[in-house]
């Protein structure tokens, strides 16, 4: 087993696409960089649907001017985890896997980083933990059942079943089509009025038209009310309704670890959106030495920053800190 690095310059938490970046682009000003991440490398993108499609072209998913080839113009799962573990070995970037972050001691250039059973010193600290490990929470009775999920992995599982998809926007959309066209019978329970506006253009009316001409189920100005063994119910505006179910997909977002964020030290803006607080020029926190990069700067406002714009953080913080750095 090799032994685990206890001192660097810089240590950058979460090995998203994001984390890699920064990592990256820290590495090539000539600091030492140790990338700690709890889960799998690019740990969220593993969690994505098996069979997705990323929106973006291949190009907009790059990081450190390496070239992403696809077969396709939209980039499949597998392609672009494969592409950050390439980018990560060729750049010969540290990275300990299965590392936990939980907390933060000391002061900009004397920081002590604490994971479960020891910790690791540096002078700086990156922050790049994204939102997807902590899915928004129904708070209805029965959401805890094993037959609710948050996440959608993939749709075979459900032919002949009665799944109730929750949510309308991208994610909730493309799990109500690929369950309908494997043999579900799908039943979307909307908030909202509407399929979500923002839904991509190619998406979007395939489900309006399936919803139209009744082979998907769905009802808006909805709001599940609670989910028992066999049934959901939910309110509407013609009144309370309970339908028959086997499956719910809760596909209504997800959140920073706002846990962590105090942990960590980082303070949140008191208002509906909780974005932490940091500099917009520098990334830099209200922790000096402290910076944020990728999803996690959005807050609650998790459509902000993706992998296309997220990645650029990378370079303005790794400026910023060399700028600055004192061992
Ligand atoms: C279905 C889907 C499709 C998408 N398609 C696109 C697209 O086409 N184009 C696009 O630009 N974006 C897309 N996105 C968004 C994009 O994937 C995210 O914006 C991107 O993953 C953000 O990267 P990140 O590095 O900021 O965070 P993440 O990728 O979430 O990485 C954060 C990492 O931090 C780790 N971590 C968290 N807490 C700790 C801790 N305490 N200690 C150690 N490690 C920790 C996590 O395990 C994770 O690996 C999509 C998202 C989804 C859900």
């Amino acid at each position: 087993m090799d032994h685990p690095i206890s001192k660097v310059d810089v240590v950058v938490v979460g090995a998203g696409p994001v984390g890699l970046a920064c990592g990256l682009e820290l590495q090539r000003k000539g600091l030492s960089v140790l990338i700690l991440e709890k889960g799998a490398l690019v740990n969220s993108l593993v969690g994505y649907p098996t069979n997705m499609e990323f929106f973006s072209t291949p190009d907009l998913l790059e990081i450190g001017n390496y070239p992403l080839v696809s077969s396709y113009y939209k980039p499949h799962r597998e392609e672009v985890i494969d592409y950050y573990r390439r980018v990560a070995q060729a750049e010969g970037l540290s990275i300990e896997l299965g590392a936990l972050v939980v907390g933060l001691s000391g002061n900009s250039g004397a920081f002590e980083v604490a994971l479960p059973s020891r910790k690791v010193s540096c002078n700086y600290v990156v922050v790049a933990t994204g939102f997807f490990d902590q899915p928004n929470r129904l708070g209805v009775p029965g959401e805890s059942l094993s037959k609710v999920s948050h996440y959608f992995k993939e749709p075979f599982a459900f032919a002949r079943q009665h799944v109730a998809v929750i949510g309308a926007k991208n994610s909730a959309a493309k799990a109500a089509l690929q369950c309908h066209r494997y043999g579900a019978h799908v039943t979307m329970i909307v908030r909202g009025p509407e399929i979500g506006p923002t839904v991509k253009y190619w998406i979007r009316p395939d489900l309006i038209n399936r919803i139209a001409e009744g082979s998907i189920d769905a009802h808006f100005e909805a709001q599940v009310t609670s989910i028992a063994e066999k049934t959901i119910s939910f309110s509407t505006p013609g009144g309370q309704k309970t339908i028959q179910n086997d499956v719910v997909l809760a596909l209504i977002g997800y959140h920073p670890d706002y846990s962590l964020l105090t942990a960590l030290g980082i303070e949140t803006q008191n208002d509906s959106v909780q974005t932490p607080v940091y500099n917009e020029d520098t990334f830099e926190t209200n922790r000096k030495g402290v910076f944020l990069a990728g999803t996690v700067c959005g807050g609650r406002h998790t459509s902000r920053w993706f992998i296309e714009n997220g990645r650029f953080h990378a370079q303005v913080i790794a400026s910023s800190i060399a700028k600055n750095f004192r061992k």
